[in-house]
């Protein structure tokens, strides 16, 4: 889809008390960084694509890239995209670079999408053994 090469490979958390300090593929420690993520989200009117500059884990050895589902999901929520009070349905498509990110609202940006947006590298699913330990 975009034209930037793809980066970071992608974590949606699923686990609620999973803080994820170190990084799920390599265990380096990782950092709290603000990302502009975005997101394909499926509304009653049609779907859209929404800028979410959501606070992430960052794990800069191996450029992991870790978001908290349940925090996403009430971000959703609050941005008024949701009629229903729950969250709709949604993926998260990749990441901008934060100079296009700084150019304004996801609508002035749609033109310019497809030039800054960067894609996934990989979805790495988390099997149950990675997070049981805090469980
Ligand atoms: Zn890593």
């Amino acid at each position: 889809m975009g034209a930037l090469p793809p980066r970071y490979s992608f974590v949606l958390n699923p686990y609620v008390r999973e803080r994820f300090t170190k990084c799920p593929s390599c265990e380096a420690a990782t950092r709290v960084r603000k990302l502009p993520l975005v997101v394909h989200v499926e509304h009653a009117s049609g779907p859209r694509l929404v800028l979410l500059n959501k606070t992430c884990r960052l794990c800069l050895m191996c450029e992991t890239l870790i978001v908290d589902r349940y925090e996403l999901e009430r971000e959703i929520v609050a941005a008024g995209l949701t009629t229903t009070g729950r969250p709709p349905d949604y993926v998260v498509l990749g990441t901008i670079d934060r100079r296009s990110a700084a150019r304004g609202s996801f609508e002035t940006l749609g033109r310019h999408l497809r030039t800054a947006i960067m894609t996934y590298r990989r979805v790495v699913e988390l099997v149950d053994s990675t997070a049981r330990r805090h469980v």
